[in-house]
């Protein structure tokens, strides 16, 4: 066996880095800022153990573009180096400084700091063809030195004037990055990743109306335009915060958002890793916006991402917000990062706290849970549809909302419905309307026999009620119209009919004959005399097949026949003794024309043509 070193060539890996290293060129001020939120952490913390003396000072971190030079600079008044340093962390491509600097002060909260992989600062030639950095370290008559480097692998290192403490680099944009010279583009990426920083950094300035003493007029001054926002909200305890501050933080997010979300949850996680988030719940909408940029992902305050695809739980996509996390690494790709264990890990507990958050909810004020559910439903059922864990956890506090507008869990609604609505074989029938308004005839036969009627009109109700029927035993359910409500649950009193056979079999020819037979199915059923004559009714499982369809949009596997619906006709009622003795044929069809239309009248399944004929006919009858 023989063992060895893998060499790299610098020359070769150079182009890789400057290429590829980030999908997006933008990235590298986000890095140099970060560098230089580093550089004054660790000055801070120094200070803080009395490892460094003197004035901190203002440590506002500057950038600055200077058209003529085109450069662009990044300054901060930071722990600088020294010129050993510039050569250790610098001219080592992949040696991260953060690292060490943990290792060497033990106890120093390693998630203070962003850098780890020692790569960042070379993002800079993505868009300049020369980088200098010129820097002076915070240990008493430290030498200033300049760095410079034009993009290969020769660089130059020679001692230089500095006043102050900290370090500046200095970009020399290329010409086909001239972009990044506008004052409009620089600021864009500032706003976009450096929003929350906790070092406060300056661009240029910006114009503010001061009121003046003595005059009712204000006038325009010019002060410097701080960027960030140092503390967050989200880094601050729960206990300390208002409702108002959570919504004023919203307002901050989402500046062009119109609503104000429902209610928020704080997370708020240190173990067994770190984070930190703000979630939001927003109004329903009549359109669920899947469109997953929603939450904004954090690593240390610095923005990374709002493609959380693989890192916040799917269903979670449906919340605003943001989600800070220094176990979510500032990522070199996208593919790495949804492959992170950690990144798994973070997505299961966030899960969890929402769960619990919505628990507690739950138990603490059920009333006020209840005037939030249509909210919280829609993105429950996601989760439970798409989240094994998050299902067992929400089956306690899921709430099923009947027709009268009163909430029952899962638990409850069993208990409530158990003496009454049973099939023959023992099953609890949960009897379900999606339309109160289409389906309102049969909700009201069914009320009329004391039944209770779910009201199921949500986006995913029919894929979520396929899975509790999976779920749970002996719960079937069933939409108010899928068949007559008497078969469905079964009362013991079945009616035996009245027709002798030659008569039911003219009966059902004389309907097949007028019926649609594309459409409808006759079906002969023995009810009271007091049920309707005829009514239609759409068999469960197709339909609620053809439901959800429509919501994943699958083509449907069954062919022509899931369309068709029942026809039921009710043999005990005393109108079919006056079909079956009529003996004018042309008043016989009439009849039953009548009775079909007006079942599907109740049904509003009568329109257009058949509509017309319908009046029609009923006008001549009424002649
Ligand atoms: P990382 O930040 O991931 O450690 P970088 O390549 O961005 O990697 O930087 C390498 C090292 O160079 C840093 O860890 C730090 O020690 C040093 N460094 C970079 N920028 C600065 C700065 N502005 N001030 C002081 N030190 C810096």
């Amino acid at each position: 066996m023989q063992k060895g070193f893998i060499s790299m060539q610098s020359e070769n890996m150079f182009p890789i880095i400057k290429k590829f290293l980030y999908s997006d060129n933008e990235i590298f001020l986000r890095e140099l800022v970060s560098n230089a939120i580093d550089a004054t952490k660790k000055l801070q913390t120094l200070s803080s153990i009395g490892k460094a003396t003197g004035e901190l000072g203002d440590l506002t971190i500057e950038i600055k573009i200077d058209e003529k030079n085109k450069s662009l600079t990044i300054s901060d008044r930071g722990i600088g180096m020294t010129e050993e340093e510039v050569e250790k962390y610098i001219n080592n491509v992949a040696f991260s400084g953060a690292n060490e600097f943990l290792e060497k002060y033990k106890g120093v909260d390693e998630n203070s700091l962003i850098g780890h992989f020692g790569l960042g600062f070379y993002s800079a030639f993505m868009v300049a063809n020369k980088v200098e950095i010129i820097t002076k370290s915070y240990l008493p008559d430290a030498i200033p030195v300049k760095w410079s480097c034009e993009g290969n692998t020769e660089y130059t290192i020679e001692n230089t004037t500095k006043e102050d403490r900290g370090t500046d680099i200095i970009l020399y944009i290329s010409e086909d990055n001239t972009e990044f010279l506008q004052e409009e583009r620089i600021l864009n990426i500032l706003y976009k990743y450096c929003k929350f920083l906790p070092v406060p950094i300056r661009f240029g300035n910006e114009k503010q109306w001061e009121p003046q003493e003595g005059e009712n007029k204000d006038i325009q001054v010019e002060v410097p335009r701080i960027i960030n926002e140092t503390h967050p909200i989200w880094k601050l305890s729960p206990s300390e915060l208002k409702q108002e501050d959570y919504e004023k933080f919203y307002e901050k997010l989402y500046p062009y958002s119109l609503e104000k979300p429902l209610f928020n949850i704080h997370i708020n996680i240190d173990y067994p890793f770190n984070l930190t988030g703000i979630l939001y719940f927003p109004k329903p909408k009549q359109q669920v916006n899947f469109q997953k940029k929603k939450i904004q992902l954090y690593c240390n305050q610095v923005y990374i991402t709002d493609q959380t695809e693989g890192i916040v739980p799917e269903f979670l996509t449906l919340l605003e917000g943001v989600i800070d996390s220094p176990d979510i690494p500032l990522n070199v790709s996208r593919s790495y990062l949804q492959s992170d264990n950690n990144v798994k890990k973070i997505s299961n507990h966030i899960t969890k706290k929402v769960a619990d958050k919505l628990e507690e909810m739950f138990n603490h004020n059920r009333e006020d849970f209840q005037t939030k559910w249509e909210t919280i439903q829609i993105f429950m059922e996601y989760g439970i549809l798409s989240d094994e864990k998050f299902y067992e956890r929400a089956k306690k506090f899921f709430l099923f909302k009947n027709i009268n507008g009163n909430y029952y869990t899962m638990e409850e609604y069993q208990q409530h419905i158990q003496i009454l609505q049973k099939d023959k074989d023992d099953n609890l029938i949960f009897l379900y309307t999606t339309d109160t308004e289409e389906q309102y005839s049969q909700i009201e036969a069914a009320k009329g026999k004391g039944y209770d009627v779910l009201l199921l009109n949500g986006m995913f109700d029919m894929h979520f009620i396929n899975l509790l029927e999976q779920k749970s035993e002996k719960v079937k359910f069933v939409r108010v119209d899928a068949d007559v409500i008497d078969k469905l649950i079964e009362k013991g009193d079945t009616f035996i009919t009245k027709l002798t056979e030659t008569e039911q079999n003219e009966l059902k020819t004389t309907f097949e004959n007028v019926i649609n037979k594309e459409k409808f199915i006759v079906v002969f059923e023995n009810l009271s005399e007091t049920d309707f004559p005829v009514s239609i009714t759409h068999p469960e499982f197709m339909r609620r097949w053809s439901d959800m369809q429509k919501t994943t949009g699958n083509a449907f596997m069954f062919g022509a026949n899931f369309e068709k619906s029942n026809l039921v006709v009710n043999t005990n009622h005393p109108i079919m003794e006056k079909i079956i003795h009529e003996k004018d044929e042309e008043n016989k069809s009439l009849l039953v024309s009548q009775l079909i239309d007006l079942s599907l009248l109740s049904q509003q399944m009568l329109t257009g043509e058949a509509l017309a004929a319908f009046i029609k006919r009923s006008l001549e009858i009424l002649k």
